[in-house]
């Protein structure tokens, strides 16, 4: 189900939703040239491919071609609570749920990868296990670190962690030394805007607020650059993807519309699998949706 993302309160915890209904944003324009996405580096290259010659990034044709990699989206992973509503049961995770779908991916023959395995693939054509899969988690929920990494350490499976950095630090969010733990067990960190603002709405000193800010602060408190976004709430527009550029990003993560054709790295989709989905039901929406 997709619907308006809300906020409802949990006691000190905002669960801040992923989701946006259908058709409330704008659509990619149709008549965009054809561009390649990494930002500073040229599009081709006369010169043959060798270890010494930095990779040549893909067009924006050859990244759709290869964006067929399912992209899982969750959000907290705790049991439901008597106050959680309706739609928050649909992006709540539960313990044994999310174990049971990591071992369902598993005995699917799933191999998931970290994020930034997969931008490579897509950017540079770099090679990737058969059947792959990449999981990734948004908000910054505490959970994050006391239920999905040791869950993830167990299956051996990388993931990427996109908090918003005004949760940091705060009751029921990870804490900088969370974020660093995360990051030392191998995920991939990237950012999730300051609060949550809806990148088709900035203006003025906001992008700066919500897209460079991040980047920089969750570079500082790691040690190295960050340079991966999920839009909050899944949405961006084809306005905001130049901005989103020129802060850095090399890739960032949507929810399901389709990529725009001239910023496919900039539009990689996701879907967030519902903790209703039994093992059979996530392995045919993987194959069904990507
Ligand atoms: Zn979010």
């Amino acid at each position: 189900m997709r619907r308006r993302a809300f906020l409802a309160a949990t006691g000190a915890a905002v669960l801040a939703a992923c989701s946006v209904p259908s058709g409330n944003r704008s659509t990619a324009p149709a008549t965009t040239s054809p561009r390649a996405t990494a930002p500073g580096t040229p599009t081709s290259s006369a010169a043959p491919p060798s270890s010494s010659a930095p990779p040549t990034p893909a067009t924006a044709e050859e990244i759709l071609a290869r964006s067929t990699v399912p992209v899982l989206c969750f959000h907290q992973l705790r049991e439901f609570r008597a106050d959680d509503s309706a739609y928050a049961r649909t992006i709540i995770t539960p313990p044994a749920v999310f174990r049971a779908q990591l071992q369902a991916l598993r005995d699917g023959g799933r191999t998931p990868i970290g994020a930034g395995t997969l931008v490579d693939h897509l950017q540079f054509g770099h090679p990737l296990p058969d059947r792959p899969v990449l999981l990734t988690f948004d908000d910054g929920s505490v959970t994050h670190h006391s239920v999905a990494l040791p869950i993830l350490t167990e299956f051996g499976f990388p993931a990427a962690f996109f908090p918003m950095t005004v949760v940091l630090g705060k009751t029921d969010w990870l804490s900088h030394d969370q974020l660093r733990d995360l990051d030392r067990a191998g995920m991939d960190i990237g950012a999730h805007s300051w609060d949550h603002q809806r990148v088709d709405r900035l203006s003025g000193d906001q992008w700066a607020v919500q897209l460079d800010g991040p980047r920089a602060e969750l570079g500082e408190i790691l040690g190295h650059p960050v340079d991966l976004l999920a839009y909050p709430h899944g949405v961006w527009s084809p306005e905001a993807l130049p901005r989103v550029e020129a802060a850095g990003y090399r890739a960032a993560f949507q929810l399901s519309d389709p990529q725009d054709p001239a910023y496919p790295l900039l539009t990689v989709r996701r879907i967030m699998p519902p903790p209703t989905w039994d093992g059979p039901t996530l392995l045919a929406q993987l194959d069904s949706s990507f």
